[in-house]
């Protein structure tokens, strides 16, 4: 069964990599799916996330990267899929999530939407948090992935 992942993964984390890994042991198939979206100052351009997790998805089986504009639902029906991953951390994710959810239901209520959980240590992780790390010169290494850290590094 293939599930779209859809975020912004600007930049992705480990936190991102450790729901991705979950949803593959249920859905078996898997693309990730980078939102052109209305945030106003990404640190990484939708072409640079898609490298990205190209790069540090290489050796998961079934997972494919792919972008996206317009509506998550009339992408996943593009792509027949009628399931969305989203990741679920602290309380604080919850009404959004939730409105979404519920939301997204309302407009194609063939799509389900299903939240995984990460691993506790990545629980408290977020791309903004990464962002704002790295702005102040901190070592983000132990939150992301190789690639990731070094092309901070490189934007200085
Ligand atoms: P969006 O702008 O769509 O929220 P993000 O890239 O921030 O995009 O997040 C994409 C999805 O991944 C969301 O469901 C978010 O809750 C989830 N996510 C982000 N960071 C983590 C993490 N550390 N652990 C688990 N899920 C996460």
């Amino acid at each position: 069964m293939l599930a779209i992942y859809p975020g912004s993964f600007d930049p992705v984390t480990y936190g991102h990599i450790d729901v991705i890994e979950r949803a593959l042991r249920i859905f078996g198939r898997l693309v990730v799916a980078v939102a052109h979206n209305l945030e106003k100052t990404p640190i990484f351009t939708v072409e640079e996330r898609l490298k990205i997790l190209r790069a540090v998805t290489r050796e998961i089986p079934g997972v494919e990267v792919d972008g996206f504009e317009g509506l998550l639902v009339d992408y996943a029906r593009r792509r027949g899929a009628n399931v969305i991953v989203r990741g679920l951390r602290a309380l604080s994710d919850f009404e959004y999530e939730f409105q979404m959810a519920l939301t997204n239901r309302k407009i194609a209520g063939d799509i389900e939407t299903v939240f995984l959980m990460p691993s506790e240590q990545y629980s408290y992780l977020s791309s903004r948090i990464i962002k704002e790390i790295s702005a102040l010169g901190g070592d983000v290494s132990a939150f992301v992935p190789d690639i990731v850290a070094r092309m901070l590094k490189a934007q200085g």
